[in-house]
């Protein structure tokens, strides 16, 4: 063990006595926005009950030793399958790194990814607003705060996304059906897979201006992945990352992000997961959740029942759980929700308490997906941290003028009604689709204003 983890170990004071792994109704699920149908995963409809998993230690004392793969460590299994071996010394960043519960360097910044999930749209945008509003800003670099956003392009407004983007937010891919039916994205192939997600990043490069090297990040819709099928799109398309895996047998101490090129490292959840090698491409997990009194597990903040209904309950469900890391090895804190849980007034007061509590603290910085990758690359001190994509000021706004609300009455074959959406380019002849590729209006042609009949 490095000495340093010596001292980064004595820091970890996060009592967990009470914690058990009984609970076993799998409780991973994705809250959409008010705009779209509910909708729960295969798992959570059918009370399926997840793999039997080994024990999570929570009754260790924080001084044990962390998990770490090593070559001179035995596998381990995570439901089902042996993790191969990770050979540390070939693999080593920034372009590569095992799955590991010590931190890149000792101190390390206490890193927050806030990310958001689906479409954008007035519903939510607001509150977006509000949150990345330039007073709030990362204590030691006075950088905007990051977020990261995974669109789906069904009922977004690419006009508010453009202004995400120049509001230092970073956008990523979610899919552009985001159908509700997972065992649709648990079967299907690599061309579907393209389509969903190189398709929709298409569709955020075009209709939302931000520049696609911009745009590195995937969340399977449902958190479903086809494991290699998925994973191998992925990694031929060029994306850096993949946040759509949970792992709920590494969160004491918590799992820090890691690429498979030496496979898939961490307990499988929501099978299949991958087991090729995918080199460079990133695996940043949903390390579960605890909610406070129950301590049940889950996947993303939203998911956590019961929900907290006061603003004290509210702020000390997520100072809890940023504790578990903060207290530990500070793997970066994935605080990854759908807003439509702050639709609840006290949830809302209750998380902007806690970010703003967390902006008080020298060591805390609220960053993008891609930010805290960029750390585990390039590991610096803590003295010395800045963030990769920090904006003193805003960025400047691009969506120009031809920015539109285009209309489509018959949108498509396979959609009921009709379909609006606005964009930063002229409105596209017929409504993007997976498979009616953007058809974008050259700018010398007439523009088209209200309901088209397409
Ligand atoms: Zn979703």
């Amino acid at each position: 063990m490095r000495p340093s983890c010596v001292l980064l170990l004595a820091l970890a004071s996060v009592a967990w006595a009470d914690v058990t792994t009984t609970v076993e109704v799998e409780t991973t699920h994705d809250v959409t926005t008010p705009t779209e149908p509910p909708t729960t995963p295969e798992g959570l409809r059918e009370g399926r009950r997840v793999p039997p998993q080994p024990k999570v230690n929570h009754d260790s004392s924080p001084r044990d030793k962390p998990k770490r793969r090593t070559t001179t460590e035995p596998p381990t299994t995570t439901g089902g399958w042996e993790v191969p071996e990770c050979p540390e010394e070939l693999c080593q960043p920034p372009d590569c790194r095992c799955a590991s519960q010590l931190p890149p360097l000792h101190p390390a910044p206490q890193l927050v990814m806030l990310s958001f999930d689906d479409a954008v749209n007035t519903g939510n945008f607001p509150f977006y607003q509000k949150l990345l509003n330039e007073d709030r800003r990362n204590r030691k670099s006075q950088c905007l705060i990051g977020s990261t956003f995974f669109v789906t392009h069904e009922y977004t407004d690419y006009r508010m996304v453009h202004q995400l983007y120049t509001l230092g937010a970073e956008l990523a891919v979610h899919s552009i059906t985001h159908s509700t039916e997972t065992d649709l994205w648990r079967l299907a192939n690599q061309t579907v897979w393209t389509r969903e997600l190189s398709g929709m990043r298409d569709f955020l490069a075009r209709m939302a201006k931000v520049p696609r090297e911009k745009i590195r990040g995937v969340r399977a819709p449902f958190l479903q992945t086809a494991g290699d099928t998925s994973f191998s799109v992925l990694h031929k398309e060029g994306f850096l990352y993949d946040a759509s895996m949970p792992s709920r047998m590494y969160v004491d101490p918590p799992l820090w992000p890691y690429t498979l090129d030496h496979s898939y490292q961490h307990d499988c959840q929501i099978p299949p997961c991958p087991r090729g090698h995918y080199p460079g491409l990133w695996v940043v997990p949903l390390v579960n959740w605890f909610d406070v009194r129950r301590q049940t597990p889950c996947a993303m903040v939203d998911a956590c029942m019961p929900y907290p209904e006061t603003v004290e309950d509210t702020f000390s469900y997520l100072r809890h759980n940023f504790d578990r890391h903060y207290l530990s090895n500070r793997a970066p804190l994935p605080v990854f929700l759908h807003e439509s849980w702050l639709k609840h007034p006290n949830r809302t007061l209750g998380y902007l308490k806690f970010v703003d509590w967390m902006l008080e603290k020298d060591d805390v910085f609220l960053v993008t997906v891609q930010d805290a990758l960029d750390y585990i690359r390039h590991p610096v001190p803590l003295d010395r941290y800045r963030e990769a994509s920090c904006l003193l000021e805003p960025r400047e706004e691009e969506c120009g003028l031809e920015g539109q609300s285009c209309g489509y009455l018959r949108a498509h074959p396979r959609l009921i009604g009709p379909r609006f959406m606005g964009t930063c380019i002229r409105c596209p002849r017929r409504y993007p689709w997976v498979d009616w590729p953007l058809d974008e209006v050259p700018a010398t042609s007439p523009k088209r204003h209200g309901l088209s009949s397409t």
